[in-house]
This record gives structure tokens, sequence and C-alpha cells, in this order.
């Protein structure tokens, strides 16, 4: 078959490198006669893999002593209730900044728990934009503060990282970044807690990643579940109960593969080369049209309308001819979204531009 490349926006690409890697060890791990599908997860060798998958994380981000890493289930939707059930801490508000579609799912779950402040929200430009900071109207008694910092569906990334000061309380700062971790550097010690499911950027589906800083564990709401309470996993070192542990140890060897290409900052420059691709074309090509602000267009997830939406079915038949697949935007917004995650290649974003400009061309 020939070369797809593949825009869905999660589960989605993973490195050919990686596959490549899996496939060989499918069978026999190491040498020691086994698939790492079969391991115990407290066998030596799946405690070798997961160490490692977490040492390179670490590394990759440089996160400081005093933070825990965590890996669980239940995706990034059970950490939108994780969250308030853990961080609220006695109190009762906590500020929200509304930007689209997932935050407006982590919203509608903490207003469960606490009443929700939102701080600032994008809904009068339909979430196109990101608020700035000097527009959020924090509350002092918060307990935390959340953010989404790369709203999946709408394309739209906050390309700064709030700074929460001692005029705020030194609130924590809660980030879902499923759509955006380790596709560039990131100041851990800027976040209480960041979160994030590993199948759009990291790895498969059934792995969620939580970073948290040590003294927010151990205040977890009454009645809060054993497996939603961070501490008992941060206590257990993510072996509390059966990790997934297939898609921990892929996820480990996407971390191998971004240490090999030169970290975050390298991986950073790959992706704003690709996005650049596709948003140069948006403003020479009026066939086109991303309706997010210029300087909050997402490296991740580039959404695009065209001119005539009766094309949008030939575009996409045309496209998936052309081995270029899962175009198709969100079905809550319509139009077509390509997904270039780290392991997007820029040859299939380059291809991608090029078809684009040709049907531009053929339905003028
Ligand atoms: N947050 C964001 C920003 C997402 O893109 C997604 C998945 N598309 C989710 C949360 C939900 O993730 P999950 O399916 O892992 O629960």
């Amino acid at each position: 078959m020939d070369h797809i490349y593949n825009f869905s926006a999660g589960p989605a690409v993973l490195p050919q490198e990686v596959l490549q890697q899996a496939r060989d060890e499918l069978l026999d791990w190491h040498g020691c006669g086994m698939s790492v599908m079969e391991m115990s997860h407290r066998g030596k060798e799946f405690m070798s893999i997961a160490a490692k998958a977490e040492s390179d994380l670490r590394e990759l981000a440089a996160i400081p002593h005093n933070y825990k890493v965590l890996f669980l289930q239940g995706g990034a939707s059970s950490q939108f209730a994780m969250v308030p059930m853990n961080l609220l801490r006695g109190k009762k508000t906590a500020d929200y900044i509304h930007t689209g579609q997932w935050s407006q799912k982590a919203i509608n779950e903490a207003k469960k728990y606490c009443t929700v402040n939102i701080a600032a929200s994008s809904e009068d430009a339909n979430f196109t934009y990101a608020p700035a900071q000097d527009k959020w109207q924090l509350d002092s008694n918060a307990a935390y503060v959340h953010y989404t910092p790369n709203e999946t569906i709408g394309g739209v990334e906050f390309n700064w990282t709030p700074k929460l000061t001692h005029s705020n309380n030194n609130i924590p700062l809660v980030a879902d970044m499923s759509s955006s971790m380790f596709s560039r550097p990131l100041d851990v010690a800027s976040f209480g807690l960041i979160y994030a499911g590993a199948q759009k950027n990291m790895g498969p589906a059934g792995l969620t990643i939580v970073i948290i800083r040590e003294d927010l564990l151990g205040m977890p709401i009454p009645g809060t579940p054993t497996m939603f309470d961070y501490k008992v996993h941060a206590d257990h070192d993510s072996m509390y109960n059966t990790p997934p542990t297939y898609a921990l140890y892929i996820t480990g060897l996407v971390f191998e593969w971004l240490k090999n290409l030169g970290g975050l900052a390298a991986i950073e420059k790959r992706n704003i080369a690709k996005a650049n691709l596709l948003y140069d074309l948006f403003d020479t090509n009026d066939f086109y049209h991303c309706p997010v602000t210029k300087s909050d267009r997402s490296h991740m997830n580039v959404p695009f309308t065209l001119k005539n939406p009766a094309l949008d079915s030939e575009f996409l038949k045309q496209a998936q001819a052309h081995g270029l697949i899962q175009l198709k935007g969100h079905r809550s917004v319509g139009g077509m979204r390509a997904s270039i995650y780290n392991a997007m290649p820029i040859e299939g974003v380059m291809k991608l531009v090029a078809f684009m400009k040709e049907f531009a061309s053929n339905h003028a």
C-alpha cells in the first residue's frame, strides 16, 4: 500500500521508528521470551520499562524533584473530576478559563464539586482566541486555575504560559495538555498539575499522564474513590493497580524517540515549520480560511474551511485518494482539521499543502 499520512486528532499517528521497534520486540522483549503484553506489571522486566519511561519523561521536561509523575487510566475526561476532587482542599471555588469544547467539559464536571468562576472566556468570538492574562478575573479564594493550553477542536493554542504570582495567593495552575504536551518545551514549575491523555502526542490510547506538585497531594474530598485519589497512585509509584502496561511501553519508546531527535526544543522547531506551511497557505490563498486569531493558532490542530462548503466532500474524497486521511473537521464544527502532532513528518504536511494548492486551482 502507498504511504498514507494520517491527520487524525487522536488516537493519532505514531513515529514509524517506534512502531517498527514495537513490531520487532512484539513476541520476545529483549530476549526474555515474553511479549510486553504478557508481563506481570510487578516483574523486573516491566518495572524497568516503567522506570525508564518515567526517567525519560522527567529528563525531557526537566521535571523538578518536588513533582510526582503518575501513569493512570480513564483518559483526560476522568481528570475533569479528579482535579476538583483532589485540589479543592477545603475551598469552595475554582477558576476556569473557557476557550472551547474541552474546557467546557472540564467546567461541567467541576460544577458537580464546586462553584466554578469563569475567569475568562472567548465565547464572545466563538472561541477563536486565547484570552490575554490581563483580562482574567481570578477569584482570590479559588482553589486552583484551570485552562486548556490547546483546544483540540477549535485549534486555539496559548502560545504563552500564564504566570500566577503572589498577588494571586499562589493559586496552583492546572493545565489540560492532552493535545499539546511535549510539542514544545514547558516550564513545569509554573504549574501545580498537568494532565494529558497519551493518545495524541505521546502514545496509544489507554494511558493518562499526570504531573503533580507534591504539596497538593493528600487532601481529597470525603468520599473520593481510592482510584481517584492522586496520593494513592503517588504512594504506589502508579502500581496501586495494574497500569496500562502496553500503552506505557509504547509511550516510553516515543519518549526515547523524542530524546534522540534532540528533545522538546528540537521538536518545537519542527512543529513550527510544519504549522507554518499550512498557515502560510491560508494567508496567501483565500480559497481556504482558518477562523483562529493569528497569534493563537495551534501548532497541533489546524482547522480550516473551504470558501465553498459544497466542495467539502469532494475535497475529502480527493485527499483520501492522495493518501491524506482523517481530514474531516470535528462533527460539531464541520470543515476540515489537520492534526499535525509530533509524529507527523514534514513530508506529510508538504504533501497536504501541495494537494490543497492543486485542489484550489482546479476549483477556482
Ligand atoms: N481534553 C482535550 C484537550 C482533548 O483533546 C481530549 C480528547 N480529544 C480530552 C480532553 C478527552 O480525552 P480522553 O478521550 O482521553 O478522555
